[in-house]
């Protein structure tokens, strides 16, 4: 069972039909259910803690595929979120999710299985094109999993795509559901990472670092291929032992060889998130550095501080192992160069260093 306590479920009217909708069901007969509409004038008083504890569950008719926003003058990869659920259980005090969405509550889209066939369809469609896919975006693709099932129903079709692959990023260690299945094919598990500092003091309810690395060897031990997110890097006082703990903890639980790729980027943000972040986790340090708005609108630190920090964190993961896959994201050429030792050049170069990844790994 899922460790986020969840306080009450709103059902609105019509997804009684659909496979999510049982499996919760199953999962949360003791907690309070009411319809969505009748509880509509307590749904304000769930804002400060933006409805975290109230699981919502709702039929979704938007786009389900979308590419990733990216952001503009920066080198993206070329990712497509799949929107399954929009916020996230777990509290870190950096996260963009709490400027991004004006409905609160934990809502996740009960008609998943039932719209997958679009999906699989554009894939096949497409048999040239590599569909790198993930749930992590707009909630942690595993915090849930417990509850809702989405590993029993992405896994299975998911693995038979070989023009796909689905990443499952988290924080969380629920990764019971995912080790009962037989596929290993196509799917990636990863986590995101930072020091033991930040991972204590501002990813609020997620699990310690070592139990992050645990997971991802238990998973590695399973067969399954890993990944992970350094992001967002944040400076702090004595970041570079901080940072050194992590990759230690890394290279005493995990295989290199298996990690298909590892991501870095630095805390950024657009600027009214600041006063959310103010307001809501009014003892963090986050917001301690020295930021400049970019070409973007968002903010990031000072290109210098930047640069330091994919440095030092290039030059020590690559002593532990040459071939990770390591990139940037949401960067720009020049810091890629030099920070790197090399650029993609562009959104389509980091898309096809990313694309090799995929058919080193799985064919
Ligand atoms: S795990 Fe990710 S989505 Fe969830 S609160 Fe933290 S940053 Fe936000």
């Amino acid at each position: 069972m899922a460790s986020f306590s969840i306080e009450r479920v709103l059902v609105e009217r019509g997804v009684e039909q659909y496979r999510i909708f049982s499996h919760v069901r199953e999962r949360t007969a003791e907690i309070p259910q009411s319809n969505s509409a009748k509880e509509s004038d307590r749904m304000a008083g769930d804002y400060p803690d933006m409805g975290k504890k109230t699981l919502h569950l709702l039929e979704y008719n938007g786009e389900l595929l979308k590419p990733c926003p990216g952001t503009t003058n920066h080198i993206c990869c070329g990712y497509q979120i799949l929107n399954v659920a929009t916020n996230c259980p777990l509290d870190c005090s950096y996260c963009i999710l709490q400027s991004y969405f004006n409905e609160p509550n934990l809502r996740v889209f009960t008609n998943l299985a039932e719209r997958l066939e679009e999906v699989f369809n554009l894939i096949e469609n497409n048999p040239d094109k590599i569909f790198r896919i993930g749930t992590g975006e707009f909630t942690d693709s595993l915090a849930l999993d417990p509850l809702i099932g989405w590993t029993d129903i992405l896994v299975p079709p998911f693995s038979k795509r070989k023009n796909a692959i689905l990443e499952l990023k988290t924080k969380t260690v629920h990764i019971e559901k995912l080790l009962a299945l037989r596929e290993r094919d196509q799917i990636i598990v990863s986590w995101s990472l930072n020091s033991p500092t930040i991972a204590a003091t501002e990813e609020h309810r997620a699990p310690s670092l070592k139990k992050r690395i645990e997971a991802a060897a238990a998973c590695q031990s399973e067969g399954f291929l890993v990944g992970f997110h350094f992001d967002p890097l944040i400076p702090h006082p004595n970041w570079q032992d901080d940072y050194l703990k992590t990759i230690d903890l890394m290279a005493r639980f995990i295989d290199p060889a298996r990690i298909i790729w590892i991501s870095m980027g630095s805390f950024r943000f657009m600027p009214p998130l600041k006063a959310v972040i103010r307001q809501r986790h009014p003892h963090t340090s986050v917001l301690d550095g020295e930021f400049v708005r970019g070409l973007d609108g968002k903010m990031r630190y000072f290109k210098p501080i930047r640069m330091e920090l994919y440095r030092f964190m290039r030059e020590h993961l690559e002593a532990w192992h040459n071939d990770l896959g390591l990139y940037l994201c949401m960067e720009s050429d020049e810091i890629w160069r030099r920070t790197m030792g090399w650029t993609p050049k562009n959104t389509e170069g980091l898309s096809r260093f990313l694309d090799e990844r995929v058919k080193k790994f799985f064919g």
